[in-house]
């Protein structure tokens, strides 16, 4: 049987993925595979770019798959040969340096490009970037970034979102004076509420960064080389490396000028497939970034992933009728002292939505669930990486939640030393050990087990990572008791809390200062450490009012 010709264009974290995904189900029987990739080499892994500019790795260690990758598995690749037009009458794709090339399915998987803000004097009279402005896309970029800002002394980024500071955090590394620009009133604000941006910023101004907020860049000053930069307000900062981070455009001028649909990406629908108008057009599809599906442009490598594999299942013929019916997403700050996972919405929907939030700005810690009929549909957790693992588990199962929400939001008691300590003092005999085991595991549900377990392996792993954050909360071991420890740190009182919940199931909770309460539509203070309410009961005015709680575990 002869083989059909199946063409990708784009060679990136998509589109590579989409042809592993096919020959691992089988599609090199069915088809003869050529890739076209704007960049002159192999793919490489994108979302460790930052750890290249941040010099954790080397920009050999990121390649996911080298060019010997594609010779192994007799996949045609056209490296730095550029798609200008697809013809989807006659089926062929046309480089921008003339080669015609037919195809029987073709696959777009152009991805997204940096959005240029409009800045006066960003572009020479060539219409190239002014010496010393970047943008952050691919490691040739990276390559370049890296080399200015060997010989700079201040940097500004242009951008306070996921990628702008992860490039501020790399150029603080090269000892640089860096400048994060920002346009709207607090940082990520596509994923974090003003509460949880404030406390992100405070974290980034302890490394060092400045951040300049609510501030419009509007022009590049300098003749030939960047010299600093002007704001809409007529003041400026001096600076001799830019590096622009203002969000990403899909890819889809190339599918738009073939007459396929295209909102903010190129429309596609379950199947995967383009459209022209509603009508899918025959053997064309699109994945990752420059994809557009049910309204929906991801931004992420998770979700594109999922795409590739469904669509992979439909053309390797594993199963012709699977579908892409959309992901939820979640994402980390890859930065290295910050612990940031955000997923789902960040701020209530409907009036029923509770909110669940606990703030502690001044050791950087902001959490923050929102609970909708009883599942987690959102959640921020900044600076506290040991509880990450279960409330990611918790948000991609999508069970109900337990009635103690606290329970997701502060980290299982056993992993905190300082707990591991005081249980062994007072659980010396084994069998007063055993009979806690038995309790505790009458109380976790199945569920909160495997959210234990997880959140332990994640602690272990982290503290094997040279350079991660330290392995679960930072609480230290003490010798004095739990009681007078309590009193200094609230961390401590916390897994105080913990404690008597878990080892005392049947007693009756009684108040504490740091009840966690549930509300509708509450958001938190940030200037608090202690669960917010838009109504507060009883035993939160008593913790608001600072008063001290006679229960000696908790507060001593
Ligand atoms: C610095 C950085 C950090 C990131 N960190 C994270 C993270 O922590 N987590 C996360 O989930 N995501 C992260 N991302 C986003 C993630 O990298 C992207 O979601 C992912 O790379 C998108 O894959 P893609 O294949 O759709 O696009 P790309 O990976 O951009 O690949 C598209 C490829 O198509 C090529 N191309 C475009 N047009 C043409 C054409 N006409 N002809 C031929 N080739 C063409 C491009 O040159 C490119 O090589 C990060 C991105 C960056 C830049």
């Amino acid at each position: 049987m002869s083989k059909e010709r199946l063409v990708v264009i784009g060679n990136g974290m998509a589109g590579a993925r989409f042809v592993d995904d096919l020959l691992g189900r089988g599609g090199g029987d069915r088809f003869d595979v050529v890739m076209f990739g704007d960049e002159p080499c192999g793919n490489y892994n994108r979302i460790l770019l930052s750890s290249v500019l941040s010099r954790s790795h080397k920009p050999d260690d990121i390649f996911i798959n080298p060019m010997s990758w594609y010779a192994a598995r007799h996949i045609t690749l056209h490296a730095g040969r550029r798609i200008e037009r697809i013809d989807v009458r006659a089926r062929q794709v046309v480089t921008a340096d003339g080669l015609t090339e037919h195809y029987d399915k073709l696959i777009i998987a152009t991805g997204s490009s940096p959005i240029i803000p409009p800045l006066a004097n960003v572009r020479d009279e060539q219409g190239t970037f002014k010496h010393g402005v970047f943008v952050f896309r691919t490691l040739d970029d990276c390559e370049r970034i890296m080399r200015a800002a060997a010989a700079a002394r201040t940097a500004a980024v242009i951008g306070g979102g996921l990628l702008g500071l992860e490039a501020a955090r790399g150029l603080l590394n090269w000892g640089l004076e860096t400048h994060v620009i920002h346009l709207m009133p607090h940082l990520m604000e596509a994923q974090l509420d003003p509460g949880a941006g404030d406390v992100l910023r405070r974290q980034f101004e302890q490394m060092g960064l400045v951040t300049h907020l609510a501030t419009r860049t509007t022009g590049i000053l300098g003749n030939g080389h960047v010299a600093g930069l002007e704001f809409a307000d007529g003041s400026r900062l001096n600076c001799d490396l830019v590096v622009i981070a203002a969000g990403i455009r899909p890819n889809a001028t190339l599918a738009a000028d073939a007459g396929l649909t295209v909102n903010r990406g190129i429309v596609v629908g379950d199947d995967l497939a383009c459209r022209a108008g509603d009508v899918p057009v025959p053997d064309v599809f699109a994945v990752g970034e420059c994809a557009e599906h049910r309204g929906r442009v991801y931004g992420l490598v998770a979700p594109l992933w999922e795409q590739t594999a469904r669509l992979a299942d439909r053309l390797s013929g594993r199963n012709p009728d699977a579908v892409y019916v959309g992901s939820s997403v979640s994402t980390k700050l890859k930065v290295m002292g910050v612990d940031l996972a955000v997923m789902g919405d960040k701020e209530p929907v409907g009036e029923d939505d509770e909110v669940v939030s606990y703030s502690e700005p001044s050791r950087g810690i902001y959490k923050k669930l929102i609970v909708r009929n009883g599942r987690l549909v959102g959640a921020i957790v900044l600076g506290d990486g040991a509880v990450v693992p279960s409330v990611l588990q918790t948000f991609a199962s999508g069970l109900p939640l337990h009635d103690n929400r606290a329970e997701i939001l502060f980290a299982p008691a056993s992993t905190a030393p300082a707990m591991v300590a005081m249980r062994r003092r007072r659980l010396r005999t084994p069998r007063a050990s055993a009979i806690a085991t038995t309790y505790r595991r009458r109380r976790l549900s199945k569920r909160s087990w495997a959210a234990l377990e997880a959140s332990r392996r994640y602690a272990t792993s982290h503290a094997r990572q040279p350079g991660a954050a330290p392995a679960g909360p930072k609480w230290r071991p003490s010798s004095r008791s739990h009681a007078r420890v309590s009193r200094k740190r609230s961390s401590l009182r916390i897994s105080a809390l913990s404690s008597r919940h878990w080892l005392r199931p049947r007693t009756p909770a009684r108040p504490t200062p740091l009840q966690i309460s549930r509300s509708t539509r509450s958001s938190a203070s940030s200037a608090t450490r202690m669960a917010s309410t838009s109504k507060p009961t009883s035993s939160d005015l008593c913790a608001m009012g600072g008063k001290r709680s006679t229960n000696p575990i908790v507060s001593g």
